[in-house]
């Protein structure tokens, strides 16, 4: 064991690239200074020393964003702390569109960039080449200015922040290997290295394309792929000078930098090149892998079109570097769910550089507080379960997920590898009605369903797509007769035990301790009252609870249920998501179909709304929950999955009779935004809560022992008004399309974003449930006192709050 080889310490980082630095250097941020980073080779020296160094602020998610705006202010102030310079110019960067689509992107981009206070312009052609002078532009719709942005060097950036932790009391140290991890019951409780052995209270996996094998050293997912990134560095060319802008050609899949007073090149191409099927060489250290000029024609050839004077630069050098790519093109970040105290950083899918000081940041901070301390979700592990960690499946799948930094970001887009993943038992009868499927957490769903010479394949747009006409009639049926949604992918958790009610109770926000066969939604809080999920308990018997939550949740819930478990609780929580399909057989006369099918009583007397029964259909028992996510009459069929098929065929033999419609989740999406129902992770976030979600009635305060987040929501009751509010609108004129993401005005000034949209058929019009965010409070009379507008691409559309559904079916029916 080499000399003064620490044998404990609070927390141990393995892995000493850009994330790793980060993560040392934000603990001790926050004070934790017994902190031991180990680097198996030299810092910087597996993926992030041959970065290219682009800092790029936009993101499709707010938060994202705001990581990487940290980013720049912390690289631009870093040098003055530690004494190192990190090479960050703020050069600003210019991105270009080829075509009328992306100039549409790129004025949706600048709207919610602004939104979030990044500084952004929608600048014309000519203006872009004022700022980048060597571009050709005869093929360009126009462009947006970030001044902002900015470019760093990836080894001195991570220098500088090992140094600033080392002198805070962080002990970096080169040269060792992790070779195991140890746990006990559950717990990790340090490292083994090819030095010794090393207790800790913390581990935390920031070992890069490595970071899947530290994983697997002790049974943790962490679904990545490597795939090989290029770029190459030319000789000097003329123009091109130290404060050129970063320039991105999102349409040519390319990007451009100054160095030396030439251009670094590369870019992302539609299909990506796998590598390290056989495992990442643990020397793989300041190495690079063979020139690729296949593979990098495509990115050549769209950057001789951009930049003439490539075709006479000298290349000095190619750069074919492995980085690692997540499932969905995001990074992962967080405690991981299979093992307590073991967290991960990784995955950074050639963002690395950007997102460091961001992601740093955050994840010291979600090990310091134990919990995140902003809504993380697009890069929180949990979002993959182990089946996501297969190799074979990820080696198809990053094939497309390098190209999505630069592919059109439709609305509603799907990735297309790696397909069928989990499929549904009526995934084939759905396939033979014409169904055209998206995926979500791997799982094929029926987005639409074609008529008679339709084809089951979405056509992309900013408009109306090609399903508006199917989502309508599908639609109409759910209003006015009945449709069937195959919601099998829900994600189903079964809590059993004596003590279930009781650890149940404190972890719902809504009193779950009711008589059994009741059914009731709730939200489940986190400390300052905010949303970390909300679904349905159904209680089965005195000690037994189902509880049906959506579908990309299953492991993020389960976990967070565990962790709020008490360690001395009779309780077991098990996942039974497979076991069981749901059919939500949903509309006006949904009770006729299934009256046919069961010896049940399906009166309101007897079966009234919020109740689960066990009941016969045709064949099979199964569960019939009362419930609707629509706002119609209607039961969520919770079948076990081998009678599934039977009970689908069952109703539609009966349903004949009804026009039984089988629906997909574009019309339930539609369907529930104009019934102003909220879906968490877009209305409801670890941010928002109860109150300003409009869901004070699934809230008990006065629940005898209390909940987790209470005392937030008390305390926000005594406040008054809360500065934030979720709000449904529609457009007035019926012609827009709105995808989400879009600019909310009052009275011409920005106050908020949307967070879903869709077409509202029964309405005539777009739908839009959004956050809006006043310092001074809104209330119903801000609201009703202001004009509000939405910001579609730069136009700007008159738009209606409503503070009651817009929806309802009660009140006046607007016919389809
Ligand atoms: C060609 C190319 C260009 C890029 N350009 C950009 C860009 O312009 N902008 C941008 O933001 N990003 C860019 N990136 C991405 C960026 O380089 C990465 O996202 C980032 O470097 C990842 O940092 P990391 O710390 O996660 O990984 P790494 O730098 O690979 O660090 C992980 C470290 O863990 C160590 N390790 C692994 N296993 C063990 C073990 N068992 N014990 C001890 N140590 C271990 C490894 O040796 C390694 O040093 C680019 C990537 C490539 C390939």
């Amino acid at each position: 064991m080499a000399q003064n080889f620490p044998t404990q310490a609070q927390v141990v980082i393995v892995g000493g690239g850009i994330i790793g630095c980060s993560v040392a250097y934000h603990l001790t941020r926050l004070g934790w200074t017994d902190v031991v980073l180990l680097e198996q080779g030299q810092l910087s020296g597996g993926t992030t020393w041959h970065a290219a160094g682009l800092v790029g602020q936009l993101r499709s998610h707010a938060n994202m964003t705001s990581l990487i705006k940290y980013s720049t202010q912390l690289y631009s102030e870093l040098e003055a702390e530690t004494g190192l310079a990190t090479g960050w110019k703020n050069c600003g960067s210019v991105s270009v569109a080829r075509s009328a689509d992306r100039m549409t992107v790129l004025k949706r981009t600048a709207a919610s960039a602004r939104a979030q206070g990044v500084a952004i312009e929608v600048i014309s052609a000519k203006e872009a080449q004022d700022l980048w002078p060597v571009m050709a532009i005869d093929d360009l719709a126009g462009a947006v200015w970030l001044p902002g942005d900015g470019k760093a060097n990836p080894t001195d950036l991570t220098q500088s922040l090992a140094k600033g932790a080392r002198n805070r009391g962080a002990r970096i140290i080169e040269r060792v290997r992790v070779t195991g991890i140890s746990v006990a019951d559950g717990v990790v409780t340090g490292v083994e290295t090819d030095q010794g052995t090393i207790s800790a209270e913390i581990v935390v996996n920031c070992a890069g394309q490595w970071a899947r094998k530290v994983g697997l050293m002790c049974g943790v997912s962490v679904p990545l792929h490597s795939a090989e990134h290029m770029y190459i560095v030319t000789g000097r060319i003329e123009g091109v000078h130290p404060d050129l802008p970063v320039m991105r050609d999102p349409d040519g899949y390319i990007y451009f930098k100054e160095e030396v007073g030439g251009l670094v090149m590369g870019g992302f191409e539609p299909e990506a090149k796998p590598w390290g099927m056989a495992g990442i060489p643990d020397d793989f250290e300041f190495a690079l892998l063979p020139d690729d000029w296949d593979q990098f024609e495509i990115l050549m050839q769209n950057a001789l079109q951009r930049v003439p004077q490539l075709a006479t630069a000298e290349v000095k050098k190619f750069y074919n570097g492995p980085e690692s790519f997540t499932p969905d093109n995001n990074f992962m970040l967080g405690e991981a769910p299979e093992l307590k105290n073991f967290y991960v950083g990784a995955g950074f899918n050639s963002m690395g550089i950007a997102s460091a000081g961001g992601a740093g940041r955050a994840l010291a901070e979600w090990i310091v507080n134990g919990a995140p301390t902003m809504d993380l979700w697009p890069v929180d592990i949990r979002r993959f379960a182990n089946f996501n960690n297969n190799p074979r499946w990820l080696h198809d799948r990053v094939k497309e997920t390098l190209g999505l930094h630069y592919a059109m970001p439709w609305p509603n887009r799907e990735l297309d590898t790696a397909r069928p993943f989990r499929r549904s038992p009526l995934y084939d009868r759905l396939a033979a009605k014409g169904a055209c499927f998206g995926s979500k957490m791997g799982w094929e769903r029926a987005n639409w369903f074609t008529t008679e010479g339709e084809k089951p394949v979405t056509d992309y747009a900013f408009g109306r797509q090609n399903w508006h006409e199917a989502v309508r009639r599908e639609m109409k049926a759910t209003r006015e007769a009945v449709g069937i949604f195959d919601q099998t992918s829900f994600a189903k958790l079964l809590i059993q035990g004596r003590d279930a009610a009781v650890a149940l109770n404190r972890i719902c926000a809504a009193d779950i301790d009711v008589t059994i066969g009741r059914s009731i939604y709730t939200g489940l809080l986190n400390d300052r009252g905010g949303y970390e999920s909300d679904l349905t308990v159904m209680r089965l018997a005195t000690d037994r609870f189902l509880l049906v939550t959506g579908s990309a949740q299953a492991v993020h819930d389960a976990d967070w249920i565990r962790k709020n478990l008490t360690a001395d609780a009779h309780v077991t929580l098990t996942d039974v998501t497979s076991a069981y399909s749901v059919l939500a057989l949903m509309g006006p006369k949904s009770r006729d179909i299934l009256t046919r099918l069961t010896s049940a009583d399906l009166s309101n007397e007897s079966f009234p709304f919020a109740t689960i029964r066990e009941i016969d259909i045709g064949y099979a028992t199964a569960y019939a929950n009362r419930m609707t996510y629509v706002g119609e009459l209607g039961w969520e069929l919770i079948v076990p999955t081998e009678f599934a098929v039977g009970v689908y065929e069952a109703l539609h033999d009966v349903g004949r009779d009804f026009g039984l419609t089988d629906c997909g989740y574009y019309a339930l999406e539609a369907l529930r935004l104009e019934k102003g129902y909220r879906a968490w992770s877009r209305e409801l976030t670890p941010d928002i809560t109860p109150y300003e979600a409009g869901l004070g009635f699934a809230v008990s305060l006065d629940k005898p022992d209390g909940f987790i987040g209470r005392e937030a929501l008390v305390a926000a009751k005594a406040r008054g008004t809360s500065s934030k509010r979720i709000v449904q609108f529609t457009v007035d004129d019926p012609l827009p399309m709105l995808w989400g993401g879009e600019l909310i005005l009052r009275d011409g000034q920005p106050i908020g974003e949307v967070r879903s949209a869709a077409y509202a058929h029964t309405l005539g019009r777009s739908v839009a449930l959004a956050l809006v965010d006043n310092p001074a409070g809104v209330d119903r009379a801000f609201l009703e006192a202001g004009r509000f507008e939405v910001e579609l691409a730069g136009d700007r559309f008159a738009a209606t709050v409503h503070l009651s559904p817009a929806y309802d079916p009660k009140g006046l029916r607007v016919k389809v």
